[in-house]
C-alpha cells in the first residue's frame, strides 16, 4: 500500500504501536466486529453498524443491529425489501433520514454488485458523510483512512491539549489524527481510537490511569484532561407545536404515512396538524413533549372522529407492530393511559 507523507508504519513502542497493542487486549467485542489482527467483517455489517451508530448508542443499537441481520442477513435481502418493513424495523432508532438513506443505498450498492472499496467512492453513496465513508474503508477493506468521530476528535484534541470547542477545530484535528494513522492495520486503529474515546477517553472523567498514550497526552500532563476540549456553546433549542389526532373507531386507530421527504419521512403516524412556532395548542387532551435535534415539540393528542386523509385502521392491540416512531408511540400512551386512570 503506497504511504502518505503523513502516513507511517506501525512502532510498536511509539503511541500508535501502544494504543493497538491496547486494543488487542481489551477491544469491545461488537457483534459487527472481528476481533483483533484477523480478517475484516464483511462490508454489510461494517456499514449497517455505522449507518445505525450514527447519533444512537452502541447499547441502544446491539439488540437492533441483531434483530435486522436475522431478518436481513445480506445487502441483497435488504435491498429487495419493503420499504415499510424496514421503516417499521427502524422505529425507535430515531433520525428516520438515517432509515430512508439506508434503503437507497442498499438498492445502489445492490446494483452495482457490491461496496466500493475506497473512501472517495464510498463517500458518494446515499447517507455516507465522511465520517462512514472512511470508517469502512479503513474497517472493511483495510484501506488507510482518517477516520473521526465525536470520540476520536476528543482523543485528539487532548492529546495535543487543544482547548477551543471541537467545532472550531475540524481541520486541525484531521491533520493531527492523520499523523496518527497508520498504514498497517487501518481498521483495527480506528477502532481503538473509537473505543478509547468511549470507554476511557470520557468527556467527563477520563481514566487516564488506565491509558496507553497518557506519556503522550498534553491535557494529562496539566492536570485537568477534562477541561479539553472547551465545551460548545450552549444554545436554547427552538420550541415547536402542533396537535396529532386520535381517531378511533371499533378498537382501531386511524394512522397515516407522513410525506416521504421531512422530519420522519415515511413513518407511520397518527394525522395532525403542521407544526409551527406558534403555540402552546389550544383544546383539549394531553400535551406530550418530544425532544428533535434542533427543536422541541409540545404534541397535544385531542380525539376527534372522521379519518383524515389517506391512512389505515390499525388495531389499537397490534400498535405495537405498526413501526410508529417514539413521538407517536408516546401520544399512543398518552391517551391509553388516560383512558387507564378514567376507569380507575
Ligand atoms: S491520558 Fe487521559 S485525557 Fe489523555 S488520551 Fe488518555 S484518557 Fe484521554
Amino acid at each position: 500500500m503506497p504511504a502518505s507523507a503523513a502516513s507511517q508504519l506501525v512502532d510498536p513502542r511509539g503511541a500508535t504501536g501502544r494504543l493497538l497493542a491496547h486494543y488487542d487486549a481489551h477491544a469491545r467485542p461488537l457483534p459487527w466486529r472481528s476481533p483483533p489482527g484477523s480478517p475484516p467483517p464483511h462490508p454489510y455489517l461494517v456499514w449497517l453498524s455505522e449507518v445505525m451508530l450514527q447519533q444512537t448508542t452502541v447499547a441502544s443499537v446491539e439488540p437492533r443491529f441483531h434483530r435486522f441481520v436475522a431478518r436481513w442477513p445480506t445487502l441483497q435481502s435488504l435491498a429487495e425489501a419493503p420499504e415499510e418493513q424496514i421503516f417499521a424495523e427502524w422505529a425507535g432508532l430515531g433520525y428516520y433520514a438515517r432509515a430512508r438513506n439506508l434503503i437507497a443505498c442498499a438498492r445502489q450498492v445492490a446494483e452495482r454488485g457490491g461496496f466500493p472499496t475506497h473512501e472517495a467512492e464510498l463517500r458518494k453513496l446515499p447517507g455516507l458523510g465522511a465520517y462512514t465513508a472512511a470508517a469502512i474503508a479503513a474497517i472493511a477493506f483495510g484501506r488507510r483512512a482518517v477516520v473521526i468521530d465525536t470520540n476520536v476528535a476528543r482523543v485528539i484534541a487532548r492529546l495535543h491539549a487543544l482547548d477551543r470547542p471541537l467545532a472550531a477545530l475540524g481541520p486541525d484535528i484531521r491533520r493531527l489524527a492523520d499523523s496518527l494513522t497508520p498504514d498497517d492495520r487501518p481498521g483495527d486503529f480506528a477502532q481503538a481510537m473509537m473505543d478509547l474515546g468511549a470507554t476511557l477517553c470520557r468527556p467527563r472523567s477520563p481514566g487516564c490511569a488506565a491509558c496507553p498514550l497518557s506519556a503522550d497526552c498534553r491535557a494529562f500532563a496539566r492536570g485537568e484532561p477534562q477541561r479539553f476540549p472547551a465545551p460548545a456553546p450552549k444554545r436554547a433549542p427552538r420550541q415547536r407545536f402542533g396537535t396529532a389526532w386520535w381517531i378511533e373507531r371499533a378498537g382501531s386507530v386511524w394512522l397515516v404515512r407522513r410525506p416521504k421527504h421531512g422530519l420522519l419521512g415515511g413513518m407511520a403516524a397518527l394525522p395532525g396538524t403542521e407544526w409551527g412556532e406558534q403555540g402552546p395548542p389550544g383544546g383539549s387532551g394531553p400535551v406530550i413533549r418530544h425532544a428533535f435535534t434542533h427543536f422541541a415539540l409540545d404534541l397535544r393528542v385531542a380525539t376527534a372522529s372522521e379519518p383524515v386523509g389517506e391512512g389505515w385502521w390499525q388495531p389499537v392491540a397490534r400498535l405495537g407492530e405498526a413501526g410508529l416512531p417514539t413521538l407517536y408511540m408516546k401520544a399512543a400512551e398518552a391517551i391509553l393511559a388516560g383512558r387507564i386512570r378514567d376507569a380507575a
